[in-house]
């Protein structure tokens, strides 16, 4: 064991008083910008009923079946035996986040402690600018090591408890942020994943000013040209990418991780939704049947910008800034007018075809509906990209529900 690891274990366990009685730390199970994750045993476990679902054998933490998770509303919650969990995760919040932070975290997670499929906080512990908070120790496989072999079935059923956990989430006016492998915990033996990492997660509305994106079409059109009229008279028409902008800085929540983040994000739309993570879970299907990860690799806003618009074209990139106010123009000879289908992508990236000619059957029938799902998921405009209800009613997320 690391010597380092060793020795913040052991300051843990002196830091908070009673610490010892309560849990023994077995090992640490993740490190991440705000925090340190180790798995420990609860100490008291016993003494305790009625509180968790636990795996009899294992002592494993399980959320009880998806299906219950889509009935949750209308079945008794004391059908599944509910113990406390032997084993927990003791999330450790850096110091350096914001008390805010980590009050926004806590208490969206105790919003969501009735939604199965996200990961339920146990309770929390402060002392001094130190706070842990305890949830449920849930078994999962890093998604490195199950991704590769992923066929079209798994992917469905992957998607359906994501889906159904985002549902869950959607339906309280949350919104994750932050959407991404590490943070969709998934058994692939169990067949089911929990949500967790509320740590960027918020409200929706919250900061919020009116975007274009949610006028109509007709008001938008106009106060473009107001716009535009505006800007040219500003600065003047300068070719390239301006050096000294003097064009008004937007500001909008970019939070989230590089790679995942929806178009609306990257060009700064104010008024941001639900339909973030919907983008984001979009981007680990991409990944999944392009067999790249990660798929997106930009360093910057710019970059990701630049990733996308190689995919869906100048025209249609163009029309998504558009809807938010911006405008999107470039020189970069990657960047075709048209883009690429993701059909071509998946056939490029699994080398399956070799860039010439166009084998548009070589899908199979399943994954040309995979595909079709993905569409809907990234789709550059938020105001129709599916939602997490519309999601769960799709034809590919249609799978046995135990
Ligand atoms: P961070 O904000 O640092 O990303 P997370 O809440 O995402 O913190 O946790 C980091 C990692 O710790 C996760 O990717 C996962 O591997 C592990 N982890 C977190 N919660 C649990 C849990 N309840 N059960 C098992 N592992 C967990
Ligand atoms: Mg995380």
């Amino acid at each position: 064991i690391d010597l380092t690891v060793q020795h913040d274990m052991e300051k843990l366990q002196t830091t908070f008083p009673d610490f010892k009685d309560n849990y023994r730390l077995i090992k640490r199970i993740g490190e991440g910008t705000f925090s340190t994750v180790y798995k420990a045993e609860d100490m008291q476990y016993h003494r305790y009923d009625n509180k968790w679902d636990i795996d009899a054998k294992d002592h494993q933490w399980t959320p009880p079946p998806l299906r219950s998770a889509l009935h949750a509303k209308s079945e008794p919650m004391s059908r599944h035996t509910r113990r406390k969990p032997k084993f927990v995760a003791i999330k450790k919040i850096y110091v350096t986040s914001s008390p805010a932070r980590i009050l926004n975290e806590l208490e969206l997670l105790h919003d969501l402690k009735d939604s199965l499929s996200v990961c339920p906080l146990i309770t929390a512990f402060r002392h001094a600018d130190q706070v842990l908070a305890i949830l449920p120790y849930f078994r999962h496989q890093d998604f490195r090591r199950y991704y590769p072999n992923m066929t079209i079935y798994d992917m469905r059923v992957y998607f359906r408890s994501l889906f159904t956990a985002l549902a869950a989430v959607h339906e309280k006016g949350i919104i994750h942020r932050d959407i991404k492998p590490t943070n969709f915990l998934y058994d692939p033996e169990k067949k089911r994943g929990v949500l967790v990492d509320f740590g960027l997660a918020e409200r929706e509305g919250t900061d919020c000013k009116p975007c274009l994106c949610h006028e109509d079409r007709q008001v938008r059109k106009q106060r473009l040209h107001q716009s535009v009229a505006f800007s040219s008279a500003h600065a003047g028409p300068q070719p390239g990418y301006p050096k000294n902008d003097t064009r008004p800085s937007r500001r909008a929540n970019r939070a989230g991780t590089r790679g995942f983040r929806a178009p609306e994000v990257l060009f700064k739309c104010t008024e941001q939704t639900t339909k973030i993570d919907i983008w984001s879970a979009g981007v680990i299907l991409l990944t999944i049947l392009c067999k790249r990860f990660p798929f997106f690799n930009s360093a910057d806003d710019v970059e990701a910008m630049i990733e996308i618009a190689t995919i869906f074209g100048s025209k249609r990139m163009k029309q998504a800034g558009q809807l938010h106010g911006c405008m999107f123009d470039t020189n970069i000879p990657t960047i075709g007018v048209q883009g690429f289908s993701f059909e071509k992508i998946m056939l490029w990236s699994t080398c399956r075809s070799d860039g010439k000619d166009a084998k548009t059957n070589a899908l199979t029938e399943e994954e040309r509906g995979a595909i079709e799902f993905l569409t809907r998921c990234m789709d550059l405009d938020p105001g129709r990209r599916i939602s997490a209800e519309e999601a769960l009613r799709h034809e590919f997320l249609q799978v046995d529900r135990e």
